[in-house]
């Protein structure tokens, strides 16, 4: 079983820090890899529910995430949909094209500054590299330069 803080860092090595795509509702820079509710083989934890399928996460902002979990809590299975559909209209709606395209040029500064930093990384462990080096820690780091690059490539998809 993958634990909780197993499944974030995951989450963040696969899909990147939530800080690099917008909020699933409202468009403005995302905070947090939000369980998404939908996942019926949902696992427990001290810090919450959580699912072990990265699909049933969204990035999202603090205000959106408390919202929708706020709304989880509030309402019947059978209402919660509607309710998260009426949720997340109002929050875009409540956020203008100018303030999430300012969100988007600081998002996109931030993740080209990570890509870098990255690179230099594994070029200085290039020169460095021993035997010693543990497999799985070249891999952690290859997988996240990966989530950097094609990132890139999903630019404009929103
Ligand atoms: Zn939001």
């Amino acid at each position: 079983m993958t634990t909780y803080a197993a499944m974030h860092k995951l989450l963040k090595q696969l899909k990147l820090p939530a800080k690099y795509s917008a909020c699933d509702w409202c468009g403005l820079t995302a905070s947090d890899w939000a369980y998404q509710w939908d996942d019926p083989n949902a696992l427990d934890s001290e810090r919450g529910p959580y699912s072990e399928n990265t699909t049933s996460y969204a990035p999202m902002c603090r205000r959106c995430h408390n919202a929708f979990d706020d709304a989880h809590r509030s309402y019947s299975p059978e209402r919660f949909p509607f309710e998260v559909a009426r949720l997340r209209v109002a929050a875009y709606g409540a956020v203008s094209d100018e303030r999430r395209a300012a969100d988007s040029r600081t998002r996109e500064r931030s993740r080209e500054a990570a890509l870098r930093h990255i690179e230099a990384q594994e070029a200085t462990k290039k020169t460095r590299r021993t035997k010693a080096e543990s497999a799985a820690a070249q891999s952690a780091m290859a997988l996240m330069a990966r989530g950097y690059r094609h990132n890139s490539l999903e630019r404009g998809k929103r």
